[in-house]
C-alpha cells in the first residue's frame, strides 16, 4: 500500500472512528526508510495504550489526553526493525476496561461490518482498522477478550499469545497478572508472521519467558488427522446464539469428517470465570491506575491543596466504567474483604487453570465460539455493566490460565454479523493454534 492509498483508506473509513491520532509526518520518514525487513512497509495499527515515541498514548482517557510517549514499546521497536510503518494510534475502550470501544473519551468506534454494531472491545479501534481495510494489521491488549471479541465482531482474526510470550514493556498496565499483547490480522499467516517478530524474551519485561521462537509462518502445515480437539460442553450451553452454535458446529463437522478426533471434555469451573475475573482485574486495576493522581501524567486539576488535586483530578479525568473498576478493586482488597473476595478468587482461579491443565492431558487444542452472540447494538448495553461483561464469558478464562488462543472468522449471522471460533492451546503451544487455524482456513464448508 502506499502512502496516499493509506490516507485515502483513512478519509474513507472516517465515520467508523477507528483512530485517535494519526502522525502523518512520522509515516511518510519511515516510508522512506522501511523499504527491508520481513514486515516491510506493513502498516500496522498500534492501540493507543501500546507506546510509540512521539505519539499519543491517551488509553481513550481524558486523564492522559496530551500524553506523548517519550519511548517506544519493546513490541512497536521490533516492528520497526523488521520495516513495518506504524501507521497510527487506534481507539479503545478507556484503559482497555470494556467489551465494545464506546467507554472512550474520543467517542465510540463502529463496526466495520454494521455502523450501526459495537466494534468489539476494548481493542475496537485496532480490530476496525484492519477489517476495513485501513492497515494490514494492528496491535490491540487481551486482558480478558480485548483481542479476540473485537476480531470475531468484525470478521477478522485476532491472537492472544501466551502469557510471558510477548514483551508488555511500554503497555499501560490494567489488570499485569493477565495483560498480553496482542494481534490482528486478515489471516492465520500473517498473525504468525507478526508474533514471530514480536514474541521473545525482554530484560525490560521480567514476565517475559526465555522460551525459544520458531518462525512460525514456516511451520503451518499439518495432517488434520493430527488432531484431538476437545469441545468443553460448558461452553455449548444456554446463552450461546443458535447462529453462532451452528456456524461452530458446521466447523468442528468438517474437521472431523477430514479426519480429526473430537473428544467432549469439561472445565468445570468455567461458570467462576467471570466473578473472578472481574474481582482480580478490578484488583490489580486499582492498584495500577493509583499513578493517575495529577502529579506525574496527563491531566492535572489545579489544587487548592494536595488530596484536593488528587480527588479533583481523578474525578474529572476517569470516566464512570473506569471509576467502577477502581471502587470495586478497592473494596475486594480491602480489609475485612480480602480473604472473602479477593484471596477466594484466587483460589478459584488455581482451579480453573487446573482445569485446562486436566483437559490438556488428552487433547491438543479446545475448540469454543469467541463469544456467545454477534455484535450487539450501540448503546445497547452501555448503562448495563454486568451484561457487557457477560461478552466475555468464552474468553476470560484463557487469560485467568495464561494460554494462547485465536478467534477466527467462520461465516456470518442473517443479519451479516460476524462470527468467530476461539482455538485454545496449551501455554506456549501457538505453532498448535496456527496449524489447526490453518487447516479450519481452509475448509470448504
Ligand atoms: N471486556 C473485558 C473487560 O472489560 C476485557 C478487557 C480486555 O481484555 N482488555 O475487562
Amino acid at each position: 500500500m502506499t502512502i496516499s492509498d493509506f490516507l485515502e483508506r483513512v478519509q474513507n473509513a472516517k465515520p467508523l472512528n477507528a483512530f485517535i491520532s494519526i502522525d502523518q509526518t512520522h509515516i511518510r520518514e519511515q516510508y522512506e526508510k522501511q523499504a527491508e525487513g520481513s514486515l516491510a512497509r506493513v502498516f500496522i495499527g498500534i492501540k493507543d495504550n501500546i507506546s510509540v515515541q512521539g505519539q499519543t498514548l491517551s488509553c481513550a482517557s481524558h486523564i492522559l489526553e496530551n500524553f506523548i510517549s517519550p519511548y517506544d514499546a519493546t513490541v512497536v521497536k521490533k516492528l520497526k526493525n523488521a520495516g513495518a510503518i506504524i501507521a497510527g494510534k487506534t481507539n479503545m475502550d478507556e484503559f482497555a476496561m470494556g467489551s465494545s470501544s464506546e467507554y472512550s473519551h474520543y467517542s465510540a468506534v463502529r463496526n466495520a461490518v454494521h455502523p450501526e454494531y459495537v466494534a468489539g472491545g476494548s481493542s475496537g479501534g485496532s480490530a476496525v482498522a484492519v477489517a476495513a481495510g485501513v492497515v494490514d494489521a494492528a496491535l490491540g491488549s487481551d486482558t480478558g477478550g480485548s483481542v479476540r471479541q473485537p476480531a470475531s465482531y468484525n470478521g477478522i482474526v485476532g491472537m492472544k499469545p501466551t502469557y510471558g510470550r510477548v514483551s508488555r514493556y511500554g503497555l499501560v498496565a490494567f489488570a499485569s497478572s493477565l495483560d498480553q499483547i496482542g494481534i490482528m490480522s486478515t489471516s492465520v499467516e500473517n498473525s504468525a508472521k507478526i508474533l514471530e517478530v514480536i514474541a521473545g524474551e525482554d530484560p525490560l519485561d521480567a514476565t517475559t519467558v526465555p522460551e525459544p521462537v520458531r518462525t512460525f509462518s514456516k511451520n503451518m502445515e499439518s495432517q488434520v488427522s493430527d488432531w484431538k480437539i476437545g469441545l468443553p460442553k460448558e461452553y455449548f450451553t444456554e446463552g450461546l446464539s443458535e447462529s453462532v452454535r451452528q456456524a461452530v458446529n458446521t466447523k468442528v463437522e468438517a474437521l472431523k469428517a477430514a479426519g480429526a478426533t473430537i473428544v467432549p471434555i469439561s472445565l468445570p469451573h468455567t461458570e467462576y470465570a467471570i466473578s473472578i475475573y472481574y474481582i482480580i482485574t478490578s484488583a490489580e486495576a486499582s492498584s495500577n491506575l493509583a499513578r493517575y493522581d495529577g502529579v506525574r501524567y496527563g491531566l492535572r486539576h489545579e489544587p487548592s491543596d494536595l488530596m484536593d488535586m488528587y480527588t479533583q483530578t481523578r474525578a474529572n479525568g476517569f470516566g464512570s466504567e473506569v471509576k467502577r473498576r477502581i471502587m470495586l478493586g478497592t473494596y475486594v482488597l480491602s480489609s475485612g474483604y480480602y480473604d472473602a473476595y479477593y484471596d477466594k478468587a484466587q483460589r478459584v482461579r488455581r482451579l480453573l487453570q487446573s482445569d485446562f491443565t486436566q483437559a490438556f492431558q488428552s487433547v491438543d487444542a479446545i475448540i469454543t465460539p469467541t463469544t456467545p452472540t454477534t455484535a450487539f447494538k450501540r448503546g445497547e448495553k452501555i448503562d448495563d455493566p454486568l451484561a457487557m461483561y457477560l461478552n466475555d464469558i468464552y474468553t476470560v478464562s484463557v487469560n485467568l490460565a495464561g494460554l494462547p488462543a485465536v478467534s477466527l472468522p467462520v461465516g456470518t449471522d442473517d443479519k451479516g454479523l460476524p462470527i468467530g471460533l476461539q482455538i485454545i492451546a496449551p501455554a506456549f503451544k501457538e505453532e498448535t493454534i496456527f496449524k489447526i487455524g490453518t487447516l479450519i482456513e481452509r475448509l470448504k464448508s
